[in-house]
């Protein structure tokens, strides 16, 4: 069976937490491949304009270039409407067949909002998740979460849970590194550097691009 880690994500742009949650997946479950899979028209975020994405794939496969198992996917911007998670992994499924476990990579602040996502029970029947934990972004545990949204779960270790349909939730916990796809942007605007918080080969990208990452846009 092969063990593939799917990570969904604006990536706007890529940073370094990015990287961070991808080495620390890989090395708990050793994946055969890691895809990062951003997305074309994020259902979540709306309140502001979106890099395109063929800027924000070319800056992922910079970013992904020295990490063989890191795979850019660009399966969502091939598809027309917004980009829902169970659609993706019905694709992938499709095409990999059935030798292949899914986990789906998430940060927590994130995983609090699933019970919001499309057709979000299905998607916890067809994959098992792997929920990071964020710094900055203290709400509820991973804990929490699954005793207060979903009670089709139960415990089955320390930092999992699995559900009728077989599938898991693990809590990874991992050295937190704080930055945000939106601190970078913020300070980009503001012309300060972001030395450390990207990789330099996309500092050199955004440079050479001149991009105005999508500004943020109130109300
Ligand atoms: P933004 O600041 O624009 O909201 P972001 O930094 O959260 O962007 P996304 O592309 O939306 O980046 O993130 C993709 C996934 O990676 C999400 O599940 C998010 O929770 C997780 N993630 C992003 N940054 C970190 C980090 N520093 N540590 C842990 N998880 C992170």
């Amino acid at each position: 069976m092969k063990q593939i880690g799917l990570f969904g994500g604006t990536f706007d742009p890529v940073h370094y937490g990015h990287l961070a949650v991808g080495k620390a997946a890989i090395a708990r479950f050793a994946f055969d491949i890691l895809y990062f899979i951003p997305a074309a028209v994020p259902p979540h975020k709306t309140e502001r304009l979106i890099t395109p994405f063929s800027h924000r794939v070319a800056m992922l496969r910079l970013a992904l270039k020295d990490e063989p198992r890191f795979v850019v996917s660009e399966i969502e911007g091939q598809r027309n409407g917004p980009s829902y998670t169970i659609d993706t992994l019905s694709q992938f499924r499709q095409e990999l067949g059935p030798g292949a476990d899914f986990f789906f990579i998430i940060g927590l602040d994130a995983f609090g909002d699933i019970t919001t996502w499309n057709r979000y029970r299905k998607l916890l029947a067809a994959t098992s998740f792997v929920v990071i934990d964020r710094p900055t972004h203290h709400r509820r545990t991973v804990a929490q979460v699954v005793a207060e949204d979903l009670p089709d779960y139960r415990e089955a270790g320390t930092g999992v849970w699995r559900n009728t349909a077989g599938m898991h939730i693990y809590a990874l916990e991992m050295n937190p590194v704080a930055v945000s796809s939106s601190l970078v942007r913020e300070r980009l605007r503001r012309r300060m550097d972001v030395q450390g918080m990207v990789p330099q080969v996309v500092v050199e990208y955004l440079r050479s691009n001149g991009l105005p990452l999508g500004e943020e846009v109130k109300g």
